[in-house]
């Protein structure tokens, strides 16, 4: 896509520093890291994001994911990880080619945000059992 930055990257008309790549993915700083060594982890072909992609270009890109895990746990003596991948506006999404954001991290005030915050109890068993039936007849469609 010509107006994608993360295209762009790919095709070297946009610098990155880069720190993994291969025939079908790259990964690079990101260039505002959450963390000390935040990583964005790309498909070098344009998708925009999961919807977008088929269950084996998925499994490629995720299939990368332990080995710049361990490296990034290994350079910054980090001792944990949030793996991270926004899908749409609504979830934060702002660069619409996909990518899986790897954030080290350190303690809990290391910058990162904790998102999961538990809202008060707003949904009962019934309604689990009945969200899980729907998701489970979408499955295959
Ligand atoms: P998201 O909000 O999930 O779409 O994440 C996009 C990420 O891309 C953000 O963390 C940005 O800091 C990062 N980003 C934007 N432009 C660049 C760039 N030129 N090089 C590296 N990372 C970038
Ligand atoms: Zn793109």
């Amino acid at each position: 896509m010509s107006d994608c930055l993360f295209c762009k990257i790919v095709e070297g008309s946009i610098p990155s520093t880069k720190v993994f790549e291969d025939e079908h993915v790259l990964a690079f700083m990101d260039i505002m890291p959450l963390t000390k060594g935040h990583t964005l982890l790309i498909p070098k072909k344009h998708h925009e994001n999961i919807y977008d992609m088929s269950s084996e270009e998925a499994a490629q890109i995720f299939s990368v994911v332990p080995k710049i895990a361990e490296s990034l746990k290994t350079t910054f003596q980090s001792v944990g990880l949030n793996i991270l991948n926004n899908n749409g506006a609504p979830a934060g999404q702002s660069v619409f080619h996909f990518h899986i954001h790897l954030i080290p991290r350190y303690d809990q005030t290391d910058g990162f945000k904790a998102i999961w915050h538990t809202k008060e109890k707003q949904y009962t068993s019934e309604m689990f059992a009945e969200y899980a039936e729907q998701i489970r007849m979408n499955l295959n469609k």
